[in-house]
C-alpha cells in the first residue's frame, strides 16, 4: 500500500470493514411457469448471521424464490447460490446444511411430536441415539417438551408451527428458510414464534424467511428486499427504509371532494408527500416538524401515526400489502 493511501485514510477505512460471508446469492434469478414469469430477475445476498427478508403480497414470486432456494423448483435463468454451491450443481450439498419451514405444517399426525423429530432426522441419517438427544434439545428450546408424547393432532396451531420449525433445525442447519412462518397463528401464537426466531438468530442462525405481515419484517429482519409481482422494489434495513422513502409520521384522511382540493396548497411548501389509495389520502410527513401547525380539513376520519413499511409499500407500488 502506497504512503498516500495510508494518508488518505481510505483505504484503511476500506480495509477495516469485514466483508460479510455471503450465505445466499441470488444474481439475476427468473422463474417462469410456462409464459408466466412470476421472477423477473430478483439480484439479493443474505449474509451469515443475520435474518433477512423477503416481503411483498400474495402472488409477489416470495414461495417460488422459497422453492428455488430450497431446491425443488429449478431456476429459469440467472443463478442461485447456497452456502456456496450452485442450486444447479449438486443439491445434496445444500439440503444436507439447510432447515426448511413450508409454509404448511406437514407433520405426521399418526406420530407423537417426538416421533416426528426421530423420524424426521433419518432422512440426514442420524442415528437414534444422537436424534433423540437433538430432539430433547429442540422441544427444551421451543417449550414442547410437556407435548413430546401427545399425537400432533393433539397440539394447537402454534405449536405445530413451532414443531415445525425445531423439526428443521434437527440437522443443525446453517441456514433456516422459513416460508410465511407465522400465516393463520393468533396474534399470541404469533409472538411466541417470533420470541424463538429471534433466539435463533442470537444463537448464531442465519435465517431468511417470507412474509406479507410489515410488522413481522420490522420485528425480525436485519435487512430485506420488498418484492412486488417478481421484482425488487427496494432493499435496505427497515428502519432505515421506512426512513428514506417515507419519513417519520403519517396522516390518514378521508375527504370529501372539496376538501380534497383545500388540503393541496396547505401542504404544497412542506415536507409532505401526498399518496392516494382506494378511499384514503396518506400524508408522509418527511421530517418530524413536516405537520407543525398544520390546519387539516375536518374530513369523516383522521389517524396519525408513526411512518412503517406498510407505508413503503403503498408509496412504491400504491396499493397496501395486505391487497390482492
Ligand atoms: P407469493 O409466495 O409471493 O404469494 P408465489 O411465488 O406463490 O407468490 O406466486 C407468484 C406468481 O406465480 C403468482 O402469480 C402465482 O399465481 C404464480 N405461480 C406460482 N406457482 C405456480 C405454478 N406452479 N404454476 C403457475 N403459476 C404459478
Amino acid at each position: 500500500m502506497s504512503n498516500n493511501a495510508i494518508k488518505t485514510g481510505l483505504v484503511l477505512d476500506k480495509a477495516a470493514q469485514p466483508r460479510p460471508n455471503v450465505v445466499v446469492e441470488a444474481k439475476n434469478l427468473r422463474k417462469n411457469y410456462k409464459n408466466f414469469e412470476a421472477v423477473k430477475g430478483i439480484s439479493f445476498q443474505v449474509y451469515q448471521k443475520e435474518c433477512f427478508g423477503l416481503l411483498g403480497p400474495n402472488g409477489a414470486g416470495k414461495s417460488t424464490t422459497i422453492r428455488m432456494l430450497n431446491c425443488v423448483s429449478p431456476i429459469s435463468g440467472g443463478s442461485l447460490s447456497v452456502l456456496g454451491h450452485s442450486v444447479t450443481g449438486d443439491i445434496r450439498q445444500i439440503k444436507t446444511q439447510i432447515g426448511v419451514v413450508p409454509q404448511d405444517d406437514n407433520l405426521d399426525v399418526d406420530l407423537t411430536v417426538l416421533q416426528n423429530l426421530q423420524v424426521y432426522a433419518r432422512y440426514f441419517n442420524i442415528d437414534k441415539k444422537e436424534a433423540t438427544r437433538r430432539a430433547d434439545e429442540v422441544l427444551e428450546l421451543f417449550q414442547l417438551n410437556e407435548k413430546r408424547n401427545n399425537k400432533t393432532d393433539e397440539i394447537s396451531g402454534g405449536m405445530k408451527r413451532r414443531l415445525v420449525i425445531a423439526r428443521a433445525l434437527i440437522n443443525q442447519p446453517k441456514l433456516i428458510i422459513l416460508d410465511e412462518p407465522t400465516t393463520g397463528l393468533d396474534p399470541a401464537a404469533r409472538q411466541v414464534v417470533w420470541q424463538q426466531l429471534r433466539l435463533l438468530r442470537e444463537r448464531g442462525v442465519t435465517i431468511l424467511l417470507t412474509t406479507h405481515y410489515m410488522e413481522e419484517a420490522t420485528q425480525l429482519c436485519d435487512r430485506l428486499v420488498i418484492i412486488n409481482e417478481g421484482r425488487i422494489m427496494a432493499e435496505g434495513q427497515p428502519r432505515e427504509l421506512v426512513q428514506r422513502l417515507v419519513g417519520y409520521e403519517v396522516i390518514e384522511m378521508r375527504l370529501a371532494e372539496e376538501e380534497k382540493q383545500s388540503l393541496l396548497p396547505l401542504i404544497a411548501n412542506r415536507p409532505i408527500l401526498l399518496e392516494e389509495a382506494g378511499d384514503t389520502l396518506y400524508l408522509f410527513g418527511q421530517h418530524n416538524q413536516a405537520f407543525h401547525n398544520l390546519a387539516l380539513p375536518e374530513g369523516n376520519y383522521r389517524l396519525r401515526r408513526e411512518a412503517s413499511l406498510e407505508d413503503v409499500f403503498l408509496r412504491l407500488t400504491g396499493r397496501g400489502l395486505g391487497a390482492e
